[in-house]
């Protein structure tokens, strides 16, 4: 189920998968390692939805 907030922008998400399990986080700030397993992320760009 998506539910899309037309006045939510949402231009500065971006997509980080865990390179360790697998995760992907979403998020409009920068992380430095999975919120699973701590692991590192890798940058996989910008979601756009
Ligand atoms: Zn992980």
């Amino acid at each position: 189920m998506v539910y899309t907030d037309p006045y939510t922008p949402n231009e500065n998400k971006r997509t980080y998968e865990c390179r360790a399990c697998g995760h992907r986080e979403t998020t409009s700030t920068s992380i430095g390692f999975c919120p699973k397993c701590h692991g590192a992320v890798l940058n996989i760009g910008v979601t756009r939805e």
